[in-house]
């Protein structure tokens, strides 16, 4: 790597966005992430203001041989990066809807809200993950498993086609008939194959989804996790529910009903009418007493509140795996390590149901990592004093829980891939074999950094 304050003055002056070198006022609120332990320094920083930006800090990365990484939203960063080119597609964030066609066409930067409101006036919606507030086009290339998994699968496989910056600086689309290669690694394989500046997506028809939570309270937790778990052997495809332990810090930002409170939240959604959703909800209604019934009908626009992620940028540790099966054991087994009574250092622990659609691949393939999967598994912490006492918890849970955890990841549910083996579990292994080779076509001098190690090209 070698470049001069000359080459960066040079860049600067043909680049519409800013850029930023490492040192620069501005850089680090340019490039900050949402967890905000992983703090990015790389050598220089280009926040691109269209389509050319991105070609130009790809070819300057290629001349200077910069390793290129991607920033969009930074909800999904999981180390920091220290050195190379990071690109910043945050301002590419256009969303325009052709409606006689259902499709939301997509710039790299633009979150799920500004898509599903851009969608909702003509009654159609995205397939979405839990949080509004997470990149449209980072969450899709990772194959994206949301509220509305089991009904209508992963959001990649309502993808139509992408623009993409390859290796060379070059424009390409990959549709199923231009560069299928780069169409098929695109839907799920997410990193290392380019720079998208823009996604097509197909949208769906849906004003309203019978959606939201419900809360047990402490001593209720374990007869409705017990329930829930038998329910879902027979669920209905087209419903989705997910569990979350969660333990709601006693602090005033957490409103009075969840301040300070171990709870059960069950998520659930239903893209029919209410009437038939409560007739669906009703075993799951009855499993327990219920603390707070928070399941209704909502608008799309408001599904984001099923999961009601938080917004804010904060300190997490996380550890996110996919599930085989579970069952009463595998409950006994969750319950001894973050239930009632545990004192769990854990703020959530999330585990998401998934089949049904999620398992019929799109036709052609795609590259995405879990379909044979029933569930996610999430542990989310906010506390960092406590990071080290999580890991040894994770650590001993997942020793005795080995038998129901699934061989092959999804990389969105990964969370930090700290070593080459964890990052290939992301997809089945013949798939990861098929990524190397079209990220050699489309990458080759490696440029795109991808993986646990940062990739820096040799000169
Ligand atoms: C609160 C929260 C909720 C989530 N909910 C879900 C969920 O319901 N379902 C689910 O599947 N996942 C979920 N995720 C995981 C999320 O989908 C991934 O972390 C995703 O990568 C975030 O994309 P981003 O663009 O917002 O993040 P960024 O950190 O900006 O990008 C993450 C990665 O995406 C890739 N990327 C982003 N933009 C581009 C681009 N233009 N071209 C090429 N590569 C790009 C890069 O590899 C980049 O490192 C959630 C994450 C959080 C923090």
């Amino acid at each position: 790597m070698s470049f001069s304050s000359t080459d960066v003055t040079s860049l600067r002056a043909a680049a519409t966005g800013d850029v930023f070198a490492r040192g620069d006022n501005g850089l680090v609120d340019a490039v900050a992430a949402q967890n905000t332990l992983i703090l990015h320094n790389p050598d220089i920083a280009v926040v691109a203001a269209d389509e050319a930006d991105v070609s130009l800090a790809v070819r300057f990365a290629a001349e200077h041989r910069l390793s290129v990484t991607v920033q969009s939203t930074g909800h999904g960063a999981w180390r920091p990066v220290s050195e190379g080119l990071l690109l910043v597609t945050g301002k590419l964030d256009t969303v325009s809807v052709d409606e006689d066609e259902r499709i939301a066409t997509i710039g790299a930067g633009a979150r799920w809200s500004a898509v599903i409101d851009a969608a909702a006036p003509f009654g159609l919606t995205p397939i979405t993950g839990s949080s509004p507030h997470v990149g449209a086009v980072g969450y899709t290339l990772g194959g994206g498993l949301g509220p509305l998994a089991r009904s209508h699968g992963f959001t990649t496989d309502w993808v139509h086609g992408f623009r993409v910056v390859i290796g060379d600086g070059s424009v390409v689309i990959a549709t199923t008939s231009e560069n299928p290669d780069l169409f098929w690694a695109l839907r799920g394989g997410k990193g290392g194959l380019g720079i998208v500046t823009e996604m097509r997506l197909e949208l769906v028809p849906l004003r309203t989804v019978f959606g939201g939570s419900l809360f047990y309270d402490t001593p209720d937790v374990e007869t409705a996790l017990r329930a829930w778990v038998d329910w879902t052997a027979t669920a209905p495809d087209n419903v989705t529910t997910s569990v979350a332990l969660l333990s709601m810090p006693p602090i005033e930002e957490i409103p009075e009903p969840f301040r300070g409170r171990f709870l059960l939240a069950l998520r659930f959604t239903y893209p029919g009418n209410p009437e038939d959703g409560d007739r669906l909800l009703q075993p799951l209604r009855q499993a327990a007493p219920v603390y707070l019934n928070g399941v209704t009908e909502i608008p799309t626009t408001a599904m984001g509140s099923i999961h009601a992620d938080p917004t804010e940028a904060t300190p997490i540790w996380d550890l996110g795996l996919l599930l085989n099966r579970i069952d009463q054991d595998f409950v006994t087994e969750l319950l001894a390590s973050f239930g009632p009574g545990t004192n769990s250092p854990f703020v959530a622990v999330e585990i998401r149901h998934l089949g049904g659609a999620t398992r019929h691949d799109v036709e052609g393939g795609s590259a995405v990592g879990g379909r044979t999967s029933a569930f996610t598994l999430t542990l989310i912490g906010v506390v960092p004093p406590l990071f080290e006492r999580m890991e040894a918890i994770a650590h001993d849970f997942l020793d005795r829980t080995e038998r129901w955890v699934s061989a092959e990841t999804n990389i969105n549910f990964s969370s930090h891939v700290d070593t080459p083996e964890h990052f290939a579990q992301a997809w089945p292994p013949e798939v990861f074999d098929r990524l190397a080779r079209v990220r050699a076509t489309y990458d080759p001098e490696g440029l795109f950094a991808f993986g646990p190690v940062e990739a820096v090209p040799q000169a």
